[in-house]
């Protein structure tokens, strides 16, 4: 690699929110921008006006603040290669595109819509039923290639519509190397005459990502592979431009796949694909998407597992903090081959960043999660406490609220029918010994109460474990939860005695 220093950048479209691939995008360039401590930048690709949603860029910064992955510079961040969306740099491109037309390499064409459409009736075939404005084609059209000097000068002057299109050459080889593929080649014949400069002025894609690449000193540029049919439209523009020598190293990362091949949108439903909930509504389903924030992903988890999907570091080792991954991250042990998605496999990384992270880092990220249910937490070591008894069988975050919540509030119900037929009046009075040692009890801890317990279940000829699951369900609702006595002990001796007479009552 050269002496230069590091610049990456992540260039999404606000059209919407950001899912898995774009958000393993960002990862990706963040860890090498870390690792060979260079600038890791975000632009807004904001050209396509008809595409815009508004609050889509908002909510890529959102998504970036959540997940721990933010640049060093970007439209709210600055930097000294502003401005960083492109709707703000449009002057800029301009110049390019006529330095194109000058030197033979771009032309301008003056089609109407009409034309374009006819040509797409007179020229399809069977075997092209698409004919697109190309090599082929350019010659018919009316553009500065067909028309004279004085014609184009003409149109122009008077201020006809007319965009700026690429003339890829004929029968040209374009390759380069790609980080993670190797050598690339692309036969220039195939590809179309992009447009570059669209008729209200704004550059395309193409156009705006070669200038700004390089204007902004961009030095490797990853993205998905859906971007690799462009690329040889791209290096021929740095080619024209600004010579090869300057063009940034290119990685096209492989695409994300759904347990059985591509992702639907399906999947992105059921999976919550956006990093999380969209403040607009899906315009396919017309409903407020929620993502893996709200499902209770801990960014911590959501980056570990977006790291391995395409990339591991040659060992079995899965778990990694994101500094070990900014350490160990390289770019040539991405696979080329798609990376499968697992919805389990993600709440697995999940469930082992919840046993990881301590009770105090994770009471500050669940307390969103018990206010959505009402419940307002105070005493803070009270949470930790209950974090850390409840932990081991929680895979998201919503699941410390269910494994949790009755520590805070009483249960919303009880299960008695659990208990209902097997219940007696040996258990009843059982229970009512229970409560006189309970209250009379001067120390309040898990091995104590179960040493009581055990020996007045001794003393009545009990079976202990006939009255456990009663003594749980009268505790947490339910047949769930940690150690009964541990629950006791947490819970405190006026609360746990509470909830006992409370449950006879109910019987
Ligand atoms: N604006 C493009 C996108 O939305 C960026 C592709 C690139 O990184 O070159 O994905």
């Amino acid at each position: 690699m050269s002496s230069k220093k590091v610049r990456v950048r992540f260039a999404p479209s606000p059209t919407g929110g950001l899912h898995l691939g774009g958000v393993r995008t960002v990862l990706y360039n963040y860890l090498f921008a870390k690792q060979h401590k260079g600038d890791f930048i975000l632009r807004t690709e904001d050209t396509d006006q008809g595409r815009y949603v508004p609050g889509a860029e908002k909510y890529i910064f959102d998504c970036l603040r959540w997940t721990g992955l933010e640049p060093d510079e970007s439209a709210i961040h600055g930097g000294e290669y502003g401005p960083y969306r492109q709707s703000e740099r449009k002057s800029m491109y301009k110049t390019y595109a006529a330095q194109l037309i000058k030197d033979g390499y771009a032309y301008y064409a003056f089609d109407t819509p009409e034309e374009l459409e006819k040509m797409r009736a007179d020229f399809k075939t069977e075997s092209n039923p698409s004919p697109q404005y190309d090599h082929n084609i350019r010659g018919k059209m009316r553009n500065s290639l067909t028309l004279s000097a004085e014609e184009v000068q003409q149109l122009l002057d008077a201020g006809t519509r007319h965009v700026v299109r690429i003339k890829m050459p004929q029968h040209e080889t374009v390759s380069f190397t790609d980080m993670i593929r190797g050598e690339v080649s692309f036969d220039t014949s195939v590809v179309d005459d992009k447009v570059l400069l669209k008729a209200d002025g704004m550059p395309t894609y193409h156009l705006a990502v070669v200038v700004d690449d390089y204007l902004m000193k961009i030095t490797h540029a990853f993205r998905g592979e859906e971007w690799l049919p462009s690329a040889p439209v791209h290096v021929l523009l740095w080619k024209y431009l600004f010579g090869l020598d300057n063009m940034p190293e290119w990685a096209h990362l492989p695409l994300i796949l759904g347990t059985n091949g591509k992702l639907s949108k399906r999947d992105g439903a059921k999976y919550g694909f956006p990093v999380f909930a969209m403040n607009w509504l899906d315009p396919k389903t017309n409903e407020l998407t929620e993502g893996f924030k709200e499902k209770g992903f801990l960014p911590e988890a959501f980056i570990n597992m977006l790291a391995l999907l395409g990339w591991n570091d040659g060992t079995a080792q899965e778990l990694f903090t994101k500094q070990e991954l900014v350490e160990k991250f390289s770019m040539d042990r991405v696979h080329s081959g798609g990376a499968k998605f697992d919805y389990e496999k993600a709440k697995w990384f999940n469930h082992e960043w919840i046993k990881r992270l301590p009770a105090a880092a994770l009471a500050q990220q669940v307390k969103p999660f018990f206010e959505a249910k009402g419940i307002n937490i105070a005493d803070e070591k009270l949470l930790s406490a209950v974090i850390d008894l409840v932990k081991e069988r929680c895979h998201l975050l919503t699941d410390l609220v269910e494994q949790g919540s009755f520590f805070f509030v009483m249960p919303e119900k009880f299960d008695v029918d659990a208990v209902k037929p097997k219940w007696n009046e040996a258990k009843q009075l059982f229970f009512a010994e229970v409560i006189r040692n309970f209250e009379l009890g001067t120390t309040w801890n898990a091995t104590e109460l179960e040493h009581n317990f055990k020996e007045i279940a001794a003393a009545n000829q009990i079976k202990p474990g006939e009255v456990l699951l009663p003594l749980r369900i009268m505790l947490v609702g339910g047949k769930f939860g940690p150690h009964v006595f541990d629950i006791a002990a947490l819970l405190g001796k006026d609360e746990t005695i509470r909830r006992i007479k409370y449950f006879l009552g109910l019987l």
